[in-house]
């Protein structure tokens, strides 16, 4: 649970000014001799994708992913010139920006410290004399963002969110979820043994013999497996029923009591008021790994920890070992990122509203923010509509169904407020040092600093150049970002069609995801608190079930298919986001005529725009990685699940009953 890739997105932005007609769907991506009705998602963009191969250092690529790396070109513009001088006054965006990513950038002095950097860390985790030190080293790592075994970071109070509690959560997993240690099939037995060799071999890079590396390696391992089988799985993960446990702290104490809670909260600066454990099997696993592992053990995974967290602030040889197990095996990229990408992401991951501030001066204009605001407040009241027109559900649940969506709260481009870094020191130094800094002051003032107060609305989870968009059920906000309100996604020279077909569904999947079957168990106030009768719940839950079916039998290769519940929200939120931007996009073509193009109508148009935006080419690891743990269907799926649901899809395109992308009446699913 180290930081996590950010993606990026847009495209150059003066191509929406430069000309004054209007932008419409991409036709020369439409593979004509696929049928609409068959393979949508190969008729939308199959000559796209069979024209545009997956770069190699990307794992997956489409129109959309391309615009994310078109940002960071644009980011690039920015950062050149930030760090091109080194006189700014301190403590501003450009000098904080400017240092960081220069210290990033400087390659030859990284490679030639190598190990150095981290060689005073791993000094004092092998001085470490008992469980005291012990403690005080898990705390040290935590401050530098280095969660294990578990972590502990600021969230809102599910049964009272205007409030910020402490949350400690489950962590310290080298591979990428708990089933990679104990699923039996050939893949997993395999990405153990590669996972091995990969421990083993940053071992080699800090400096261990041969044998005490592989040795070292499998004390790793054992370690993180006994943690895994104390882990929720993917899809439990995803019930907040099941990590909400509000703990006092006394409780805390008692619940996991070798830890010495009082010294980590005092030295964290954290109140000790109540708070939440999301898995408290897994902390009573802790609890007994505290007493019964080794000392000598402990040393050899939290030195592997440190390596692997930092592994992209040290030398060449680090960053390459790193590459070829995370991201060569498990994700099929053929090639390391180029620096500047790499050093641009990680600027935004612990910069971001410094590097955002400068971007969206740059690449947003309020006009564009003034659109998306009208398309939100649309598709909201599309919602509305729906909501008021089920046949399924009771006067009483829609009441509080529609008094939830009138709560809803939009967030369009940037923070009112942004972030205040100034008080990191940054220099052109160390590369090293910026980083910890940096990871240090996100950490402290940006997560532990606000447990305990009240919850502050103005915040974001998501950085201006992030190309993505979020729905937070306990602020009961939909967030979207800068980049993602970029062309192709979102253009305002765009026809209505391409517009509500791409980012009018990104909005409705997020307003869907305030009652996918997570965001269905949040109310009004964003408090975790059933809001339905029961036969209206009875109703709805057979409905998403439905959902889960359907995607249950969507396979990537034989044996091996999306896992229905564990995709259930994206589904539900793309199945219902496409219906209610749909229901919009009538309004708006009420409001004003719609061309054709190339002999397509308005709705054809409008769901072609969606499959040019969402469907994407992937490496089969990559997908193989998704359909075991993201939450995310594939992108084909995205594009051929939904629409295979909608009547109005089958409708614009004259589909026959039996066509594979219309679903036969008994198997439809409708949701919302
Ligand atoms: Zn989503």
């Amino acid at each position: 649970m180290r930081r996590c890739a950010f993606l990026l997105s847009t495209t150059l932005y003066f191509s929406m000014f430069a000309h004054a007609e209007q932008h419409g769907i991409q036709v020369g991506d439409l593979d004509r001799n696929a049928d609409p009705c068959t393979d949508f998602f190969q008729y939308s963009n199959g000559t796209w994708r069979a024209q545009n191969p997956i770069p190699a250092y990307m794992d997956r690529w489409s129109r959309r992913w391309e615009a994310g790396e078109k940002a960071k070109d644009q980011l690039k513009v920015i950062l050149d010139d930030v760090s091109s001088r080194t006189d700014w006054p301190r403590g501003s965006v450009e000098q904080l920006v400017g240092d960081y990513y220069g210290s990033c950038m400087d390659e030859a002095r990284v490679n030639k410290l190598g190990i150095t950097p981290a060689q005073p860390a791993l000094r004092d985790i092998e001085a470490m004399k008992d469980g005291r030190d012990l403690q005080k080293m898990i705390f040290r790592l935590h401050q530098l963002g280095i969660f294990v075994p578990f972590g502990l970071v600021s969230a809102s109070d599910n049964h009272n969110p205007s409030q910020t509690i402490a949350n400690i959560f489950a962590s310290g997993l080298g591979l990428p979820d708990r089933d990679y240690y104990l699923k039996t099939e050939p893949r997993f037995q395999e990405a153990r043994e590669k996972y091995l060799v990969h421990v083993e071999n940053m071992f080699k890079l800090a400096g261990y013999e041969d044998a005490n590396a592989k040795a070292a390696a499998k004390t790793v391992f054992e370690l993180e497996k006994k943690l895994a089988e104390n882990s929720l799985d993917n899809v439990a993960l995803r019930d907040p029923q099941q990590t909400d446990h509000k703990t006092s702290f006394a409780d805390l104490k008692k619940m996991v009591p070798t830890f010495e809670w009082d010294t980590y909260f005092s030295a964290a600066n954290i109140p000790g008021v109540d708070l939440n454990v999301s898995e408290p099997k897994f902390m009573a696993e802790v609890d007994r790994q505290l007493r019964e592992t080794s000392l000598f053990d402990w040393k050899t995974y939290l030195k592997w920890q440190l390596l692997h967290g930092q592994a992209g602030v040290l030398s060449d040889a680090f960053v390459n070992e790193n590459f070829a197990f995370y991201g060569a095996y498990l994700s099929g990229a053929k090639e390391l990122k180029p620096r500047w990408k790499r050093c641009a992401e990680s600027t935004d991951q612990l910069l971001g509203e410094a590097l955002g501030k400068k971007y969206v001066e740059k690449y947003f204009p309020e006009e564009a923010k003034a659109r998306a605001q009208v398309m939100v407040s649309n598709i909201l009241s599309a919602m509305h509509d729906t909501i008021e027109g089920l046949e399924w559900m009771s006067p009483e649940t829609k009441k509080k169904a529609l008094e939830k969506l009138s709560t809803f709260n939009p967030k369009i481009g940037y923070p009112d407020k942004w972030k205040d870094y100034s008080s990191i020191p940054l220099n052109r130094e160390s590369f090293w040092n910026n980083e910890e800094a940096a990871a240090k002051w996100n950490v402290e003032k940006d997560s532990w600093a606000l447990i305990g107060k009240p919850t502050d609305r103005g915040r974001w989870g998501m950085t201006p150049p992030t190309s993505n968009a979020y729905y937070n059920p306990l602020l009961n906000e939909i967030v979207f970002p800068a980049a993602i309100l970029q062309p192709p996604a979102f253009d305002v020279n765009a026809v209505d069609a391409v517009n509500y077909g791409s980012i009018g569904v990104v909005m409705g999947h997020e307003i869907s995801h305030g009652f996918d079957d997570q965001g269905a168990q949040f109310d009004a106030q964003g408090r975790l608190n059933n809001w339905w009768t029961a036969d209206d719940l009875k109703r709805f839950q057979s409905r998403t079930a439905c959902v889960a079916h359907q995607f249950d039998n969507y396979f990537i290769e034989p044996n091996i298919h999306h896992n229905g519940k564990l995709v259930l929200g994206e589904s539900i939120g793309d199945l219902a986001g496409a219906k209610i931007a749909y229901l919009a996009f009538q309004k708006a073509k009420q409001q004003h005529a719609q061309p054709t193009l190339d002999g397509f109508t308005p709705d054809q148009q409008f769901f072609i725009a969606w499959g040019q935006w969402r469907g994407d080419e992937i490496r089969p690891a990559s997908q193989r990685k998704m359909v075991q743990g993201d939450p995310h269907p594939i992108a084909k799926y995205r594009v051929i699940g939904p629409l295979s649901n909608l009547p109005e899809f089958s409708t614009a395109f004259s589909c026959k009953q039996g066509s594979a992308m219309v679903r036969a009446a008994a198997d439809r699913c409708e949701v919302w």
